[in-house]
């Protein structure tokens, strides 16, 4: 029988590309998501269990059915506008739903989670390239409700013995290579997708959101992930997590990005290209709480996982491009 692994979360975007990832490499998938955000075509490659995370019945049900052999828990809500208008809603699902799941988890005698986290808990940056031991100054409720769950997951490998991964991730990006999958968000805020459409005549311009950082072309930069190799670093950690004797009992946070910077009018540019007509562009004053550069240092992923991203940005982009190109007009 092969092994199922639960993905809460598991039909949103970077879900469903793990959901994906854990299909080609032998597992079940099972997506457990309350679709509050996910899309219920995205799970193809195993089961979907409707549910919410604050739900401790529908968890047990879910676990007792599946027995699964670890957690990814991705499931809670991702936007910085909107934890700072609602802070007690990001506390109430991010991390109440997350103690609801991983007491859950420990219930069904799980000893494996690997929890999706963020570089917003590191906050303002302090050097050039982010390494994991980069002080945790969340400068938001979305970032702080992150640094808490990985607290609690601490407590857990104390306590308890549970074994788990943070996975830091700086800015994903990209879509399925065969355009099974992709980025959807509703309302969407990401620059590659809001540039795709804007280029497609699909939106206005393209608001650029501070040109006047300190960076070469005045424009914020980002470390862009594709999402293929997001996922895969998720698998690679499940198997850390279940295979290598001395992960019993410990807790990791690992950054997961590319390990190179781009600027958004770089991204522009590149999208541009891909579409083959240009991103129609306006200035805007900066976003409150941007950070005018975020990249990776990825050497403990390169070494505590062997993994190494393998899609530069040309292919995030050209993917991004095939799926908005494939996808129903915003508008
Ligand atoms: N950005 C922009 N215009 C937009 C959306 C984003 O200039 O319409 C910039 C944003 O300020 C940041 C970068 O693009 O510097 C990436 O933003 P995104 O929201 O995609 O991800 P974030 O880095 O905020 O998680």
């Amino acid at each position: 029988m092969r092994s199922s692994v639960l993905v809460s979360g598991g039909a949103g975007y970077i879900g469903s590309h793990i959901c994906l990832r854990l299909a080609e490499l032998g597992y079940t998938p099972v997506a457990y998501d309350n679709l509050s955000n996910g899309h219920a075509e995205f799970v193809q490659w195993g089961p979907l269990e409707r549910g919410d995370i604050r739900d401790p019945a529908r968890l047990a049900e879910v676990f007792a059915l599946h027995r699964p052999c670890a957690v990814i828990h991705l499931a809670g809500l991702i936007e910085v506008g909107h934890s700072t208008a609602d802070p007690a809603l990001f506390y109430d699902i991010n991390v109440g739903g997350s103690i609801r799941l991983l007491q859950a988890a420990e219930g069904a005698g799980v000893r494996a989670v690997v929890f999706s986290s963020s570089c917003a808990v590191y906050g303002a940056p302090q050097q050039t390239s982010i390494g994991e031991a980069h002080p945790l100054s969340p400068l938001n409720p979305y970032g702080r409700t992150k640094l808490v769950v990985e607290e609690f997951l601490q407590e857990l490998a104390r306590w308890k013995g549970m074994s788990s991964l943070a996975l830091r991730y700086f800015n994903a990006a990209g879509a399925d290579l065969t355009g099974r999958i992709g980025e959807r968000h509703e309302p969407e805020t990401h620059l590659i997708p809001l540039a795709i459409d804007a280029a497609l005549g699909r939106r206005g311009p393209l608001n650029i959101f501070g040109a006047d950082y300190p960076t070469p072309d005045g424009t914020a930069i980002r470390d862009y992930i594709h999402v293929a190799d997001l996922a895969d670093a998720h698998v690679r950690a499940v198997e850390w997590l279940l295979k290598t004797p001395h992960a019993a009992g410990t807790f990791n946070a690992v950054n997961l990005g590319s390990g190179q910077g781009a600027s958004v009018r770089e991204l522009v540019d590149a999208v541009g290209r891909a579409v083959g007509s240009p991103v129609p562009l306006r200035e805007a004053p900066r976003r409150a709480g941007d950070a005018s550069q975020l990249i990776a240092d990825i050497t403990k992923a390169q070494q505590l996982l062997d993994w190494q991203p393998s899609h530069d940005l040309e292919t995030v982009v050209r993917t991004a491009v095939q799926w908005a190109q494939a996808s129903p007009n915003p508008l």
